[in-house]
């Protein structure tokens, strides 16, 4: 076997033929000025184009830099940046997107934090392109979580381009979670991170995995999976609403008993009723949300199923 690389980058592939020869391009034409080795481990993650044969191709062009593990199904982005994780052989570790998103151009940046001694390099995307409303989505979800948590501090959390110490990226994959928010689990691990910016680009070719229904999905997985903050408001807002209604209460008996019955007003009371019961389903979700999360570690199914692996 040859030396063991210093540089591994792990990429999730989904649907990506007309974005990989040009990926691998201009990656290597990186790496390859690094001078020291490395190597691309690329996960298949269930496309359905012709991604498998291209991948398969740029492994036989390169098979001692580049790696491909072909899931048998789709298991979403973070669970193939996992298996690549599981995998890896080099000792700083970079995870990127596929669809050229981020510039590959800017990897050196973040060996050179790392090499400055930080664990885990977090890349914040300086004039991000994309759509509008994937910019003010982001913006309000990346307010709301700084708000309920505060200990994850990045600046960005969508962007893909970080760089990890090997020892964290062993940890994150003996965690062994099904549905996972990998910076956001780095960061828990972290002993000293650090952020840097970097260039972003809109999508070299083909359309993004995300719709908003997916956005609001993989929001919920990574504010269930690092928090139990709603859960906590929840029993917050609970307490104050018992103690209003009660006060609500002792008001209509006493009104009950110096004026005597009215049904007047009846409308208000049917609003504060179904604004109560809009809340208490509000709750219902959020406790849905988390009772989810626990059902899908406790049937404890393998959480990706690798079909075959070309390395050398
Ligand atoms: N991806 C994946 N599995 C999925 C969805 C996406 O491996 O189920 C990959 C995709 O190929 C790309 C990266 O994850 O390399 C980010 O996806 P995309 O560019 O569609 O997301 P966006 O940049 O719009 O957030
Ligand atoms: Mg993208």
């Amino acid at each position: 076997m040859s030396q063991d690389p210093y540089v591994s980058v792990v990429i999730p592939v989904h649907n990506e033929e007309e974005n990989l020869q040009e990926l691998s391009r201009r990656l290597t034409a990186t790496l390859d000025k690094l001078g020291k080795p490395y190597e691309i481990v690329l996960t298949n993650d269930g496309s359905t184009d012709r991604s498998a044969e291209i991948l398969q191709k740029l492994h036989e062009q390169r098979p001692q830099q580049i790696r491909v593990i072909e899931f048998n199904g789709n298991f979403g982005q973070h669970m193939a940046i996992m298996a690549g994780f599981e995998r890896v052989r080099g000792e700083i570790i970079i995870t990127m997107d596929a669809d050229l998103q981020n510039p590959p151009e800017e990897i050196p940046k973040l060996i050179a934090a790392i090499e400055a001694g930080h664990d885990v390099v977090n890349a914040y995307r300086e004039q991000r392109q994309d759509q509008w409303w994937r910019l003010t989505v982001s913006k309000w979800h990346n307010r709301i979580r700084e708000w309920m948590m505060p200990k994850l501090r990045m600046k960005d959390e969508g962007c893909m381009l970080r760089a990890y110490r090997r020892h964290i990226v062993d940890l994150m994959a003996a965690t062994g979670e099904a549905t996972t928010f990998i910076p956001a689990l780095a960061l828990t691990y972290a002993e000293n991170p650090t952020e840097v910016g970097v260039a972003h680009a809109p999508r070299l070719a083909g359309e993004s995995n995300y719709s908003l229904y997916g956005l609001i999905r993989y929001n919920f997985d990574l504010v269930t999976g690092f928090s139990v903050f709603p859960l906590q408001l929840f029993t917050m807002l609970g307490i104050v609403i018992s103690c209003l209604s009660f006060l609500f209460v002792v008001f209509l008996l006493l009104r009950r008993i110096i004026v005597g019955p009215e049904v007047e007003g009846v409308f208000t009371l049917f609003a504060i009723v179904f604004f109560l019961i809009g809340i208490v389903l509000l709750g219902l979700g959020v406790m849905g949300e988390y009772v989810g999360r626990i059902y899908q570690e406790v049937r404890k199914r393998p959480r990706f199923v690798v079909k075959r692996v070309l390395e050398e």
